[in-house]
């Protein structure tokens, strides 16, 4: 029987270079990758070895045997994909090994985050074996969006965290929690010191809803609501209204689903999580039983994957809906729509998703607080939908780091291939680099940083090898 990739996988493609017969697509040097919901393991060529399963960081591969009824959909999942896959070679293509010139000196790099794609990048790094890394987090606790934005009841997602932790182990790498680079520390004084810098800040702000009414209280950004569910200190102090019983999510990506079912489930499942013990108390009073997940778009683009849009639906207790009239004519063999049109009319009662297409919002209405969200309708008109809760899931987005270049249009560090570079001239920022989020924007999933972060390190190499990075200042500044 073959093995098959389920929910939880995060895309870093340890499952693809441990598979003997390359039987799992995308492959990180795809043009898909990228883009890819997650990788496919091929029933018809899988010989059920397990060398995946041990290789995978989150446990998402699982015997064809040994999967929960609510997991039987990635069956045809992962065999839908490789019956329209294009022919693979025998073996999946492996990286070549970082050649660094031997200059007789360490080579010293400061990170810049703790995220997956600060710590991928540290992980490349240490893979040469005259090299030091220090990590430099403004938290006090590391990994980014594994531990402040992936849900708590993703639990084997968040397991990754234990492969950061391996990179972390490293006796070459000194992790420095509480450091915020721009404010305790200046990138001149980290160049001083290191040969290179690579930022891997992500992008922790967001995409504010530009409509009258987005300033009344019961409005939040899902930002702050998930910051503020994960315990990320600066949505501590968050209180979202979940007095009433109606909360509308604008916007329909991944996020945006991850925070209707947090909303929704039964807090019990969030016992022994990660949670915040605050959220979890609130999540227990809370009144909310219905979420509406409003898109601008039609169905066949809605932005969240497929495999997230199974986790909603297989969640126990929580019944998932979408009127027909939004539906509209679903077309054979997309499987996301083919699912959507599986769920039916949303129910009226109990605790429940309603996911709603074609409305773009155009005002928030109330007088204390938030009451109802106006939407124009792609029939003309304007329907208002009621709601005690409004989030606005619109997207994240990067904020300037001081002494940095930023580009205000995409909230990016500007970049070529990972080297930062001045946006007036095009000139690289000596010894300057980018990964993650931070350089591409607030796409894709953890494991796709890793290859996003390979990419900057051979980059860096590169321009070590060149001799661009001459280290001169390096030792300039007292180490500790
Ligand atoms: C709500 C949410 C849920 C998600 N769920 C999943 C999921 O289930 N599965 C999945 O595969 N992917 C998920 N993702 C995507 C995944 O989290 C991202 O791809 C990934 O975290 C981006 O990595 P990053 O390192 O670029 O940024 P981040 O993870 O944001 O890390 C940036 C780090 O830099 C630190 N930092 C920022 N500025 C400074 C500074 N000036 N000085 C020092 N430190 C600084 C921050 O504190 C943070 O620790 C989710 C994303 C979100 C937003």
């Amino acid at each position: 029987m073959p093995h098959v990739v389920t929910q939880s996988c995060i895309g870093d493609g340890s499952c693809v270079y441990s598979c003997p017969v390359n039987c799992i697509q995308p492959t990180p040097d795809d043009p898909g990758f990228e883009h890819a919901d997650m990788l496919h393991i091929d029933p018809a060529t899988c010989m059920d070895c397990g060398a995946c399963v041990a290789a995978c960081p989150v446990d998402a591969i699982k015997s064809h045997l040994r999967l929960e009824s609510e997991e039987r959909e990635f069956a045809a999942i992962n065999a839908l994909y490789h019956r329209a896959a294009s022919p693979r070679p025998i073996l999946a293509p492996v990286r070549p090994r970082l050649v660094v010139r031997d200059r007789g000196e360490e080579l010293r790099v400061a990170i810049v985050g703790s995220g997956p794609a600060a710590m991928y990048a540290a992980e490349e790094v240490l893979t040469i074996p005259a090299a030091h890394v220090t990590v430099y987090e403004r938290l006090l606790h590391p990994y980014g969006l594994v531990r402040s934005g992936v849900a708590p009841d993703h639990r084997r997602t968040r397991r990754v965290s234990r492969h950061l932790d391996r990179i972390r182990a490293d006796r070459r790498l000194t992790m420095r929690l509480g450091v915020e680079v721009g404010r305790d520390v200046t990138h001149d004084e980290l160049f001083a010191d290191h040969h290179a810098v690579i930022y891997g800040v992500g992008a922790a702000s967001d995409r504010p809803l530009e409509v009258p009414g987005a300033e009344l209280e019961g409005v939040v950004s899902a930002t702050r609501l998930v910051g503020w569910y994960n315990g990320h200190p600066d949505h501590a102090d968050l209180a979202p209204g979940l007095a009433g019983s109606r909360a509308v999510v604008i916007g329909n990506g991944n996020v945006a689903l991850d925070v209707a079912r947090m909303l929704t489930l039964d807090p019990d499942v969030l016992e022994d999580t990660e949670i915040s013990p605050a959220a979890l108390t609130a999540l227990r009073r809370s009144a909310i039983t219905e979420v509406i997940v409003a898109a601008r778009r039609g169905p066949e683009r809605s932005a969240f994957t497929l495999p997230e849009l199974v986790g909603l639906t297989a969640t126990p207790g929580v019944t998932v809906g979408v009127p027909s009239e939004d539906l509209g004519v679903v077309t054979d063999g997309d499987p996301k729509l083919e699912h959507l049109a599986r769920l039916g009319e949303p129910p009226v009662s109990g605790r429940r998703v309603t996911l709603r297409y074609h409305l773009r919002p155009e005002r928030l209405t109330g007088t204390q607080r938030v009451e109802a969200v106006e939407f124009a309708c792609a029939a003309g008109g304007v329907e208002r939908v009621t709601a005690d809760l409004v989030v606005s899931a619109t997207g994240y987005r990067g904020k300037p780091v001081a002494g940095l270049p930023f580009d205000e249009g995409t909230g990016t560090i500007p970049n070529v291939e990972g080297r930062v570079v001045d946006p007036a001239t095009g000139a690289p920022v000596p010894g300057t680099y980018v990964v993650g989020w931070a350089k591409r924007g607030p796409s894709g999933f953890i494991g796709t940083n890793r290859r996003c972060s390979q990419d900057t390190v051979a980059t860096l190499v590169d321009d070590y090898n060149e001799g661009m990075l001459s280290g001169s200042a390096v030792g300039a500044l007292v180490r500790g």
